[in-house]
């Protein structure tokens, strides 16, 4: 398994999940998205230690519309968003989507990056392991970027980070997980920017790296802001 550097963490702004998640609820109920007018979409990947942060989302909006896949990238496309986006609530006239998108990392107690332990299993694991078979390939120089159908997704993941590595660079896990950020983020507003009506619709982009620690799950915020009555604006996450 491959380990970035330690020096290169900064997690130290991470958050608490519920934490995080109740200061994107207040920022944006401020802003006049609230449970009952809102739809929250998510995608984190599909590993189970990921799920904490949909629940706690379901908590707090009430429901979500599920985007995710490996890795959490989103592979959905203008389809999944548009599903998501018709099945806001619209009684007063307007629609409201926030969307929870980020991709995951695990770090362990001597600060090893990927590293975790999950429950009722022994030895060691990897978080995200989609990833990290990823970069293992692009270590050994063995990238395949053609379609696998009966892989799909990572078949995609390869085809999109690859572009986005610089070439002839080898990332680190932690690297890595700041490119998926970045396409991740990349083809949420790409997608939103082709089908999104802002003059009837406003909505939230809440972004950044879910960080699995031995003590709970953790939120590293990268991108947050709200586009109300088409003006783009941070949330104040406070
Ligand atoms: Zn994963």
């Amino acid at each position: 398994m491959m380990f970035a550097d330690i020096s290169d963490l900064s997690f130290q702004s991470a958050c608490p999940e519920v934490e995080f998640i109740g200061l994107t609820c207040s920022a944006l109920s401020r802003l006049g998205f609230v449970a009952e007018n809102t739809i929250a979409c998510v995608s984190v990947c599909r590993d189970e230690i990921s799920q904490s942060l949909v629940e706690i989302i379901n908590s707090r909006w009430g429901y979500t519309f599920n985007l995710s896949s490996l890795a959490g990238m989103l592979l959905t496309g203008r389809t999944g968003l548009l599903a998501a986006m018709h099945h806001a609530p619209n009684m007063d006239g307007k629609e409201r989507y926030v969307f929870y998108a980020m991709p995951h990392i695990a770090i362990d107690e001597g600060g090893r990056i990927g590293a975790c332990l999950r429950t009722g299993r022994q030895g060691e694991s990897t978080a995200c392991g989609a990833l990290n078979i990823f970069l293992k390939e692009v270590a050994e120089g063995k990238v395949n970027p053609i379609i696998d159908f009966n892989d799909i997704e990572l078949s995609l993941i390869r085809m999109k980070l690859l572009r986005m590595i610089p070439r002839g660079e080898i990332p680190g896990l932690f690297e890595l997980t700041k490119i998926a950020q970045k396409a991740i983020q990349l083809d949420l507003e790409l997608t939103l920017r082709d089908n999104i009506d802002i003059t009837s619709s406003d909505y939230a982009v809440i972004t950044g790296i879910q960080v699995h620690k031995p003590d709970g799950n953790y939120v590293w915020p990268v991108s947050c802001y709200s586009v109300v009555e088409g003006d783009k604006r941070e949330l104040e996450l406070e």
